[in-house]
């Protein structure tokens, strides 16, 4: 019996080596910044989501460190039996201000946020429309609510529109969408969903994990478009990227954020998160709110990448953030690609299916990046 169990898995593992999909896990011996080393060997990092460079800066470390030296390691408990501390608090209060809203709840990843907070807006008889592109989190958030599912073509407004004026609902209509596409780099057309789902009485949930920090001069998408975070609208974001720390978060109104503290089940059964990785986020937001360096040299860098994909004629989808992707025909070039890339010192791994339909190498842009290091990046390239 258990020879044939091991069998099983054994056969689908040699499936996916065939199919060049077999992944494996890199681990880094240096601290994770631009600079990395991998089994000693040095790589300018291409790959990271540490938009500002925040995961390094001296002020979120001591801000850490003076936390762990007052509250311990470990939380203890989830945050309804007495894990949370006044920081959690704290930064739920500075994310109100940051967002505009009247309440948030911290969550203890982005993945967490969005596989419990999905299916405790959305119930039986409502509706979820739900880009076709949105994370994988997305999707199985949705999948664990018992709301029916409608897949509307990628950033595709008229689709949306005319699927959601077509379709009868008992409950509930929602849509959610990512802010800035994670794989692709390209941003929804907020403004246009925003008015459908004020006139369609729909809620909005925006997933900005990639817009918070690097959108808007930092404060996420809704600022990006000039829009007010109205009662209709759920926004969630993530501490684990441009804020260079971990977690997750939820804005919306004081009754949604009561209900989700009451019934989100990835909040109510997991352990708060540590009193010092959300006093790093607590530090991070507090820096992106008030210095808008960061956010400056980002899009700084982020242009000049982009226009050196674009002079080299590499072949990138329409995106409009720090996510460059170059895109390959074949699993086989986009793997031989990384590899050139990384004979040149470049660290910018390739993604494959299932996480995308079309493989690329997907370089993530930072405000941290060095000016000799965006030239190696370009002297690598021309390589390809
Ligand atoms: C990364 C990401 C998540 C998950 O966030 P984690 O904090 O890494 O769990 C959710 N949604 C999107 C769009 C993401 O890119």
């Amino acid at each position: 019996m258990s020879e044939k169990f091991f069998e099983i898995f054994e056969k689908k593992l040699e499936m996916l080596r065939e199919k060049y999909l077999y992944r494996s896990i890199k681990d880094i011996d240096s601290k994770i910044g631009m600079e990395i080393t991998i089994h000693g060997k040095k790589f300018i990092n291409f790959a990271s989501n540490d938009y500002l460079g925040l995961s390094q800066h001296p002020a979120v470390k001591e801000t850490s460190i003076e936390a762990i030296k007052l509250f311990g390691i470990g939380s203890g408990a989830s945050r309804l039996l007495g894990g949370g501390t006044v920081i959690h608090k704290k930064l739920e209060e500075l994310l109100c201000a940051f967002k505009n809203s009247q309440a948030s709840l911290i969550l203890n990843s982005g993945y967490t946020a969005n596989t419990s907070i999905i299916p405790s807006i959305a119930e039986e008889n409502d509706i979820i429309f739900t880009d076709e592109l949105n994370h994988a989190s997305i999707i199985d958030g949705c999948r664990l609510s018992r709301a029916e599912k409608v897949i509307y073509k990628h950033g595709d407004i008229d689709d949306l529109n005319k699927l959601i004026k077509n379709s009868f609902c008992k409950g509930k209509k929602i849509v959610i969408t990512d802010t800035v596409f994670s794989m692709d780099g390209d941003i929804a057309p907020i403004s246009d969903i925003y008015e459908l789902c004020k006139n369609e009485e729909a809620l909005l949930y925006l997933d900005d994990a990639h817009g918070t920090g690097v959108l808007g001069q930092g404060f996420g998408a809704l600022k990006h478009f000039n829009l007010n975070s109205d009662s209709f609208i759920i926004q969630m974001g993530t501490f684990s990227k441009a804020l260079g720390s971990f977690g997750a978060f939820v804005c919306g109104s004081s009754t949604l954020i009561d209900w989700f503290t009451n019934s989100s089940r990835g909040f109510i059964f997991s352990t708060a998160l540590p009193a010092s990785i959300v006093a790093s986020a607590y530090a991070s937001l507090k820096i992106v709110m008030q210095d808008g360096s960061f956010v400056e040299k980002l899009w700084e860098n982020t242009y000049k990448v982009i226009g050196i994909i674009k002079s080299l004629g590499l072949k990138t989808t329409n995106t409009q953030t720090p996510i460059i992707p170059i895109i390959f025909e074949d699993i086989k070039d986009a793997m031989h690609a990384s590899r050139l890339l990384q004979d040149s010192n470049i660290y910018a791994p390739v993604i494959r299916p299932p996480t995308v339909k079309i493989p690329r190498i997907r370089l993530t842009v930072s405000a941290a990046h060095k000016p000799e290091e965006i030239e190696a990046l370009e002297q690598a390239l021309k390589r390809l």
